[in-house]
């Protein structure tokens, strides 16, 4: 205890020093950026850039345990090009950007995918990142990022102000200070450069939130006529702060708010961004049911390419006019609540509507288990294991068990 309390009040501090000095130094946010450069020029451009090029195009998956056979290596880019890479890192979000010899981290998905994004980012060629940013407190943004600043140096951290109570969150804080890294607070206004790309921070716009998503460090990230929002966790209340604030426009890319749940992407959001592509990271058969289908819906509505991380790493190349992707865009589906049915294999126009279930049966009985669940269980048995009662007295004197979770 007494080492957190004065590992959370170093930090502090150090917040607190940082805000007084962006206070002081500008009301122009670009500031930063400008006395940022030359620090960085020591990483020059004309040695990273060719180990970037030719990092993923022989060796294919930087991840090889996460990667289908379907990924295939980012297109050969100049040094003038940004890319965005959507690093699959299972249930969790890692995104790595460059751009002329300048690089960013956000996120590093779960505990344990610290090795993986490092190995990754080995074959990028990249030693050292110049922005590492973790959007939120959640295990599955920065419980891989210790590892990381464990082996990788970094030089600016930016995270949202405030504090989680989890071993994670404990030992993400511990690293970033062992790093000896800058560490900012996320402020709205926020701006800095990767080469010829620019960054703004768009939110937490507000404080004192009950979801700790919506503390998601949310960036607009834009080179050119190109532009990525990308939303961490942020739910449906941070997406309508932004609105509200004037700080959202069109974007290119779109990378969906927590994962393709339904809490975030709201239509006036979406509307508002009106994005050619979306990005969702997320793990195939994830237990939250991501991606939601009334986000899947309002993707198709808008008939806007969807890109899904759990179908391999998505890599994004832009060079401000331009952008390409490394792979076609995926086919928009999204999982139901039937435990056997394959995810992959359901197109969205097949599925049942929900609303069907409870019409068939007041019970629905699992033949194999001989359990009954009541028709809104998430434990529901596959169609064709299937057994429908009309009451609970039937399906007692059929010989079933009541489910234990939905306990009908
Ligand atoms: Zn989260
Ligand atoms: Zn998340």
């Amino acid at each position: 205890m007494p080492i957190r309390k004065r590992r959370v009040s170093w930090l502090a501090a150090l917040m607190a020093l940082m805000l007084l000095l962006s206070a002081c130094q500008s009301p122009s946010v670009t500031a930063p950026a400008t006395t940022e450069t030359p620090a960085t020029t020591e990483a020059p451009a004309t040695t990273e850039v060719p180990a970037t090029t030719e990092a993923p195009a022989t060796t294919e998956a930087p991840v090889t345990t996460e990667t289908p056979a379907t990924t295939k290596p980012p297109v050969t880019m100049s040094t003038a090009s940004l890319e965005v890479h959507f690093i699959d890192v299972g249930q969790g979000d890692s995104i790595f950007l460059f751009c002329g010899g300048e690089s960013m981290l956000i996120d590093a998905g779960e505990n344990g995918k610290g090795e993986a994004v490092l190995a990754y980012l080995d074959e990028l060629g990249i030693k050292e990142l110049d922005y590492v940013v973790g959007t939120h407190p959640h295990s599955d943004h920065i419980g891989g990022m210790d590892t990381v600043l464990q082996k990788m140096a970094a030089k600016k951290v930016l995270l949202p102000d405030v504090e989680h109570t989890t071993q994670t969150y404990e030992d993400f804080i511990d690293a970033v200070i062992a790093c000896g890294a800058e560490a900012f607070p996320a402020q709205v206004g926020y701006s800095g450069r990767l080469g010829e790309a620019t960054f703004t921070v768009l939110a937490p716009c507000g404080e004192n939130y009950t979801s700790l998503n919506n503390y998601s460090v949310v960036l607009r990230v834009e080179l050119g006529d190109i532009s990525f929002l990308l939303t961490g966790d942020a739910e449906a209340l941070s997406e309508k702060e932004m609105l509200n604030a004037g700080l959202v426009s069109q974007a290119t890319v779109l990378k969906l708010g927590h994962h393709g749940s339904s809490t975030s992407t709201s239509q006036e959001f979406l509307d508002r961004v009106a994005p050619q592509y979306a990005v969702i990271c997320l793990g195939q058969g994830n237990t939250y049911l991501h991606p939601h289908r009334e986000t899947c819906e309002k993707l198709e509505q808008a008939d806007i390419d969807a890109f899904w991380t759990q179908n391999g790493h998505v890599v994004a190349i832009t060079n401000g006019r331009e952008l390409t992707f490394n792979r076609a865009p995926d086919t928009i589906t999204y999982p139901v609540k039937e435990e056997d049915k394959p995810v992959q294999d359901l197109p969205v126009q097949t599925l049942p509507p929900p609303q069907t279930l409870p019409d068939q049966g007041e019970y629905i009985g699992n033949l194999n288990s001989l359990k009954f669940h009541k028709p809104s269980c998430r434990s529901l048995p596959a169609e064709k294991n299937r057994v429908y009662f009309e009451s609970r007295q039937q399906a007692v004197n059929a010989g079933y068990e009541p489910c234990g979770s939905c306990k009908p």
